[in-house]
Formats: C-alpha cells, structure tokens, sequence
C-alpha cells in the first residue's frame, strides 16, 4: 500500500495544502492562483453540515447592482453542490434569480406573485433548478412588478411572505421531504414593501457590499430600516453577514473599503471575499450559476469557500426565528 492511501482525507489535504507556495502581493496572479489551488483542496468533496434548523437569510441591500442576486445564486447553488436543500426566492420583479438558476418564469408561471396575493402556495410554484434537485427555486415573474402596490390594501401585507413560507416548511416536514436547510430570498434595489416581507420572514440578513468609493452610502438607511422591522415585525432578525463583492484584488481602493467594512463589521463581515470575474458576470447568459458554469474558477471557488464560511458559522450559532421550521 503506498504511503499516501494510508493517510485520511483530512490528512491528505494538510500535505497538499503545505505545498502551496506562500501569498506574493507583488505578483497578483500568482497570489490567486496559490488561493484559489488552497481553495479548490479546502473544497474538494466537501460536505457541509446542515443547521439546526431552517435557515431563512433574506439578500438585501437597496443599492442596485451590488452583486444581491449573483451572492442568492452562487451561494445557494455552492450549498446545493455540498449536499444541502436549499430554496430561493426570487423575490425582485427582474426575475434574474429565476433566470440564473435555468428556471422557468415567463409571464403566467406560477410565481412568487400568486404566492403574495394568496392565490398559490409555495408547493404550487416552487420548482427544482434544472441543475441539482437539492436546489429548489420559487420563480418571479413580470407580474410581480405590480405587487408592491396591490400588497398595500391586502391584510398582513408585511407578512404574507413569512405566513406562507412557514406553512409550506411545516407541511414540507409533514409530507416526508427532504427538511430544507437554507432559504435565500433574493430582494429588489428598493425598501418596499417586498423588501419588507423579506425582511419579516427571515432570521437573517445578509447584505453584499460592492468594493468601491461610494460602498458605505445608504448602509446606514438600510440598517435603520432593519431596526424598524426588529421594533414591529420581527424582534428576532439579526444582520449576520456581511459580503464583500466584485472585489478587484489590484486595487488599494479595494483593499481600503474592505478594512472600513471590516472596522465597521468585524464580526459579520466573511473573511472571503468575491474577486471581479468575468465567469461571474457570463454564468448568467447560460441559465446557469458559476458554481455549474465553471466549478474551478477564482469566481466559483470564491463563491464556495464563502458558502462554507456561512454554513460553519451557522453550526456555530444559528438565529432560528422568522419563518423557520
Ligand atoms: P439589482 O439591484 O439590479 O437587483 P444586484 O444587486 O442583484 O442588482 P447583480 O445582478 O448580482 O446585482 O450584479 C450586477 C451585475 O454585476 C450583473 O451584471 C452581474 O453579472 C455582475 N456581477 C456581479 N458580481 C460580479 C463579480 N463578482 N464579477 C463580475 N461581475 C459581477
Ligand atoms: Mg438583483
């Protein structure tokens, strides 16, 4: 027997590990690829254990183009891959969610929308992303576009989202599936009233910053209106997790904002952070996320190692409330 086969796995990936050479600065590109070689051993068949309970994190942030939607999705299929049930919601009238996880959702498909105005249960809309069964996505439509003004005469119009995700997580555990371990909702650039129901069905929030000059701007709002929802609707959400996106790795300017946002949130801000990739920004165009578009890239692994980061630290300490099951 050769010496390597008597070693474990865990074994195995201490050696490979100690054979990467250390970070150079001064050299970028090999400073990425000595991280994404220790990340792709760290990864490499990697299961990551399930929480407790439900996890349900609501992806906010009312900036646009923060990089929401592409975190709902990598991460989500990231967790997927390592053997976990993950839902989505696509909870933003754009539908990039939908249309990122290979999921139907031209105008008429059952949606989120009937899900909010009561017509549907999340059973009703809810389908598997074409790309692992493990990964389930209730899809948004055009007609979503409408909802945050109907919402406003509708009973419990902050609450919709929460009722209707509790039930089907209990009938979920009633029926004999799979209990699901994460629920991302994927929100719009805006406060509204989807945000809002977003916000009350979670447990969590985890907000994506984008490493650029202006990338504290309109946090403090954000964190205000959080607080309202903590005094109203939901004493129990907890910002959790903060994540540093589209990241250019050259530039002092990234590394700048990223210390701010660690001095500001250092227990909430993952050590990972999401270089710019241009796997990233194509994955969509394909139906697909990353994660399945080019599994070895610096974008994909980046996206993984941040999932695992989430779910250890959920194993650490979970906040169970909101629409948990
Ligand atoms: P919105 O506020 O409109 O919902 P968002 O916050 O959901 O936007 P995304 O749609 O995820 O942001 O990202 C905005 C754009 O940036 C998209 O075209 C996406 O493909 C691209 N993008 C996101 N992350 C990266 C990245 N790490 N590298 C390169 N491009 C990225
Ligand atoms: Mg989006």
């Amino acid at each position: 027997m050769a010496v390597s086969d008597s070693l474990s796995d865990d074994e195995r990936k201490a050696a490979q590990m100690g054979a990467v050479p250390d970070f150079d600065f001064d050299t970028p590109l090999a400073a990425q690829l000595a991280l994404d070689t220790r990340r792709s051993i760290t990864l490499r068949d990697s299961t990551f254990a399930r929480p407790v309970q439900t996890r349900v994190l609501t992806v906010a942030n009312q900036k646009g183009g923060v990089g929401k939607t592409t975190t709902t999705v990598n991460i989500a299929a990231a967790m997927a891959r390592a053997g976990l049930h993950v839902l989505v919601i696509d909870n933003d009238p754009q539908g990039n969610a939908s249309t990122a996880l290979g999921v139907e959702h031209q105008a008429g498909t059952p949606s989120i929308y009937d899900v909010l105005i009561g017509e549907a249960t999340f059973a009703d809309i809810v389908q598997a992303s074409p790309f692992s069964e493990n990964l389930l996505c209730a899809p948004a439509t055009i007609d979503l576009s409408g909802a945050e003004i109907e919402l406003v005469s509708i009973d419990s119009r902050e609450t919709r989202l929460r009722l209707a995700l509790r039930r089907y997580l209990v009938d979920r555990g009633h029926s004999g599936e799979a209990r699901l371990d994460y629920v991302l909702i994927d929100c719009p650039p805006s406060l509204g009233l989807l945000t809002v129901n977003a916000f009350a069905a979670a447990g969590e929030v985890l907000i994506p910053i984008q490493c650029e000059y202006y990338a504290l701007e309109g946090l403090s709002q954000l964190l205000r209106n959080i607080e309202l929802i903590q005094g109203h609707l939901n004493p129990s959400l907890a910002v959790s997790t903060i994540l540093l996106t589209m990241s250019d790795t050259r530039t002092n300017l990234a590394r700048e904002v990223a210390q701010e946002v660690r001095n500001h949130f250092p227990e909430q801000t993952l050590r990972t952070v999401i270089p710019r990739s241009i796997r990233i920004s194509e994955a969509p165009s394909y139906g697909q996320s990353v994660i399945e578009y080019d599994p070895t890239s610096s974008g994909a692994l980046a996206y993984a190692e941040a999932a695992r980061e989430i779910a250890v630290r959920g194993a650490e300490s979970t906040n169970t409330e909101g629409a948990s099951a």
